[in-house]
């Protein structure tokens, strides 16, 4: 495991300093993608999907404000792979962004749950930046009359779990084990 204090006095500087609304980070779950993981539960969303398990998560000032250093280190001192989780993580896109690249910076890969559908997000300027270091999306918003609970890592079945390396808006490829 690598010396979390180091690393990131190297990875940062002033300018990268920003706040994410966080509600809270799970260390080592195994059921927001394959292996333990450290998934982390951004705040806000506006999809309101009914049905929503969790609507206290819509409001960006639910939660927590934590620096991405902060996160970062927790991340390191995992060693585990990533979950970006809500809330909607896209609801604070350029700052998760940012975090993201750091994440990528270390090697991890990263699993990223949205209400947005592949398409929405690979078309909107704003919203594609994260893409390029998503490994895998869940993406769409949870359809209670599409609910499934045999279904792995997801809640319904529109949902999909979308290589993004792989994938293209007009081709999408659908993440193996
Ligand atoms: S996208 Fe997720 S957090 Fe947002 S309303 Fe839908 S189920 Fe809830």
């Amino acid at each position: 495991m690598q010396n979390s204090q180091s690393l990131t006095t190297v990875l940062f500087t002033n300018k990268d300093y920003k706040n994410l609304k966080i509600i809270k980070i799970i260390d080592g779950t195994s059921v927001d993608g394959p292996g333990l993981r450290t998934s982390i539960y951004f705040s806000g969303c506006s999809h309101h999907c009914p049905g929503c398990q969790n609507p206290q998560t819509w409001d960006i000032d639910f939660g927590n404000k934590v620096d991405i250093e902060e996160v970062l280190n927790t991340i390191i001192d995992n060693d585990f792979d990533v979950t970006f989780s809500g809330g909607d993580p896209l609801f604070q896109v350029e700052e998760v962004t940012l975090l993201a690249k750091k994440i990528k910076d270390i090697g991890k890969n990263i699993w990223c749950y949205t209400g947005y559908t592949y398409e929405q997000i690979a078309t909107d300027s704003r919203l594609s930046q994260i893409l390029p270091y998503i490994d895998v999306l869940v993406d769409g918003r949870f359809d209670l009359n599409l609910r499934d609970i045999s279904l792995r890592f997801r809640g319904s079945a529109n949902q999909r779990l979308i290589d993004v390396r792989k994938s293209r808006p007009e081709k999408i490829v659908i993440w193996e084990d």
